[in-house]
């Protein structure tokens, strides 16, 4: 059962060779180096504060080479909130030092334990009831959980306090563990998937062992099977996932249901019996209880999901941004998080890593987007999380209208099922219009003057009409190689509606290194300032212009037209 890979991060030259001995106890797990401090680091970041309140906000588990006391007031803010622990670990940047600091339920001590013996030292493990113990009774290892925490700290006290235990039931790893044990023992840990109210001197732990299989059709289906559950006196807690047949798979009630128990969804090849469906998605000997709608199976040891039938594939298609991290949107981050494949034109595959090692990249030339879509398409169908990333919002002259537009062709169930969702960007004309001030603060219009996909006729049409409507514009795509004569023969067209003293915003590369800004007028621009990473932005006749203290100008378009109202 698989663990979040870590994030390593450090800030100078001096710890990457204890960084990268770390990366080989987690191959998966990336280097992020402070810009300008650290040569070759896999990942960049410019802001130590922000970067890791960010990585311990999505749960991934930290390790920064650094003081303790610089990560401890770097995440004090969030250690309030409620929400996952991930584990947070500070280690000496020579390897001297390994200090397990938050994430004490999240493993933290495991990973201390994994990161002191490949630097050959010891932990700084300061949990007492693992000190003695050599394990943390309260953190299971994936596959078992905990049935009540606060029980637990009482239950480990007492332990602490010199009693003696007992186990019942199957629980390997608790071998290993040098627990006083004593078959008379008052305590017992006690290990099953029987629903059991525990005694006061007991602990319990469940196996996931159980799989429910069901159909979406059934009515109240939560409460539905938290009944089944009971009725066969199994533990809601030993549920491993949810199954159910793969002709369902967006059926909104399973998914729903799903969530609320907090167990993972797969689908398997229907059945009109669920005993069966669970009987062959398993792939290991149950027991079967429950009834013909909602069937229990029951494995002797816990289950590993990831191997029981298949998820419902997701395809998102994501905006970046115009280029800048901090732009980027908090749910097309976790999404690139969770993503198995990436497709997307190289350039901006690249601008949406770093990636990890187990994420495949597929990159293709700027022109294939209807091959990309349905590729992405046929990779979703076989349950694989996949993502198809744009530049700034996908939804504008980008990938979103050509996925869907492969969907809507196609008549393969498997792609109608896929869970597609589309997640929107900072586009272009925003990003460039935000760095100049307001110029789109009133109504405008958004046009790309490229007549690859369109006809040369209607983007003059366009033009003119939104000229001649005092529009403030934004054009996408101006000018390339093969469209040269274009833009200026779209500057004439907006010429004959607005005076040459029109103020017009160039932003290029914009969010990106590099990136430049400049306020000129419609009678100064020429298609030769304007390249295809230009966004032309070009006023409406109250645009106005006035100089900021730093020396450069605010470009902006008041909120009301005609006449300025009395304020
Ligand atoms: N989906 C993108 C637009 C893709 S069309 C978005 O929403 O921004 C590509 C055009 O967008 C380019 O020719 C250029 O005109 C503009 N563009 C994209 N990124 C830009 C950036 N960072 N700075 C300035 N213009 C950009």
């Amino acid at each position: 059962m698989t663990r979040p890979v870590p994030a390593i991060v450090i800030l100078g030259n001096g710890s990457l060779a204890t960084a990268r001995r770390i990366q080989q106890v987690y191959p998966d797990a990336l280097i992020h180096g402070l810009a300008e401090r650290v040569d070759g680091a896999d990942h960049v970041y410019r802001e130590f504060g922000s970067t890791l309140r960010e990585l311990y906000q999505q749960g991934t588990p930290i390790i920064a080479l650094c003081a303790a006391g610089i990560v401890i007031r770097t995440l004090a803010p969030l250690l309030l909130e409620k929400g996952a622990e991930p584990p947070v670990l500070a280690v000496a940047e020579d390897g001297s030092a390994v200090v397990p600091l938050l994430g004490g339920l999240g493993g933290v001590n495991v990973m201390a334990r994994e990161i002191a013996a490949a630097l050959d030292v010891s932990a700084a493990i300061t949990t007492s009831g693992e000190l003695r113990f050599g394990t943390c009774l309260l953190n299971p290892p994936s596959g078992y959980v905990l049935g009540d925490l606060e029980l637990g700290k009482r239950f480990v006290s007492d332990l602490l306090a010199g009693e003696t235990v007992r186990i019942e039931g199957s629980a390997p790893w608790l071998a290993q563990a040098q627990l006083p044990e004593d078959a008379q023992a008052r305590l017992a840990v006690h290990v099953g998937h029987a629903e059991r109210t525990p005694q006061a001197n007991e602990l319990l732990i469940y196996p996931r062992s159980v799989v429910v299989a069901v159909s979406g059709a059934v009515s109240d289906l939560s409460n539905a099977i938290r009944q089944a559950l009971h009725q066969a006196a199994i533990a809601v807690q030993s549920l491993a996932c949810l199954l159910a047949p793969d002709t369902e798979m967006t059926h909104p009630a399973l998914r729903e249901t799903a969530r609320e128990l907090g167990v993972p969804l797969r689908f398997a090849k229907a059945e009109t019996d669920m005993g069966e469906l669970a009987r062959n998605a398993v792939g290991q000997p149950v027991s079967i209880l429950g009834d013909d709608a909602i069937a229990i199976a029951v494995a002797d040891n816990p289950l590993d999901p990831l191997l029981i039938g298949r998820p419902r594939g997701r395809l998102a298609v994501i905006g970046l941004g115009p280029g800048a991290a901090e732009l980027m949107v908090p749910a097309v981050k976790s999404e690139l998080a969770r993503a198995n494949d990436v497709l997307g034109y190289e350039t901006y595959v690249r601008m949406a890593g770093p990636f990890r090692a187990d994420q495949v990249l597929h990159c293709t030339d700027n022109r294939e987007e209807m091959q990309r879509a349905r590729h992405a398409f046929e990779l979703a169908a076989q349950g694989r999380s996949v993502v198809v990333v744009s530049s700034g919002d996908p939804g504008v002259f980008a990938m979103a209208a050509a996925v869907l537009e492969a969907l809507h062709e196609s008549t393969d169930v498997h792609w109608h099922n896929v869970d597609l969702e589309i997640l929107p960007g900072v586009s272009a004309s925003l990003a460039t219009a935000a760095q100049a001030g307001a110029p789109l603060g009133h109504d405008f219009c958004v046009l790309s003057l490229s007549d690859n996909l369109k006809p040369w006729a209607i983007i003059e049409k366009r033009l003119d009409l939104a000229a001649q409507a005092d529009l403030a514009l934004a054009f996408y795509n101006p000018i390339s190689r093969s469209r040269p004569w274009q833009l200026g023969q779209a500057l004439e067209i907006v010429a004959r509606h607005r005076g040459p003293e029109t103020p017009v915003v160039l932003g290029r590369d914009i969010g990106r290194p590099g990136q430049t800004l400049r306020v000129t007028t419609l009678g100064l621009l020429t298609p030769d300032q304007v390249d295809m990473r230009t966004m032309v932005l070009i006023g409406s006749s109250l645009t106005c212009v006035f100089p900021r203290a730093d020396g450069g100008e605010w470009v902006y378009t008041p909120r009301w037209y005609g006449e300025k109202p009395a304020s």
